[in-house]
């Protein structure tokens, strides 16, 4: 995906604050945060949204759910942490390519929406 912003913070033209990689994901720090600690876990290959799963391998998908845990032992949210991907326009979702945002590191509300 040529003009993807996240393919494009992938390859390193796009500058982006590196909390963790692996073969498969790639996380950095969100440039708007919303917690005192607020990472992005993207796939390094492209898929959509979780809409567009059945594009992904099981490999990728596993792979960013375990470096959500991996970044949140990493980022030391030893409280807890919450985390959130949006999908499509009713969740506000801006960006097309999957990500999980890994929020933490206050307490926060029950209210989720
Ligand atoms: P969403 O609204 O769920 O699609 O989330 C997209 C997120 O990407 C937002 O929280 C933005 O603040 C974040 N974002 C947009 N551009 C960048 C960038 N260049 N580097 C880091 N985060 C970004
Ligand atoms: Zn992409």
């Amino acid at each position: 995906m040529e003009n993807c912003l996240f393919c494009r913070i992938v390859r390193g033209e796009i500058p982006s604050t590196k909390v963790y990689e692996n073969d498969q994901v790639y996380a950095f720090r969100d440039i708007n945060p919303q917690a005192p600690v607020h990472v992005l876990v993207i796939p390094k290959k492209h898929i959509s949204s979780i809409d567009g799963i059945d594009e992904a391998s099981d490999t990728d998908l596993a792979a960013c759910l375990r470096a959500v845990r991996h970044v949140a032992a990493q980022e030391k949210l030893t409280g807890g942490y919450r985390v959130i991907s949006n999908c499509g326009p009713d969740a506000c979702q801006t960006v097309p390519h999957l990500h999980f945002h890994v929020l933490g590191g206050a307490q926060m509300t029950e209210k989720m929406a």
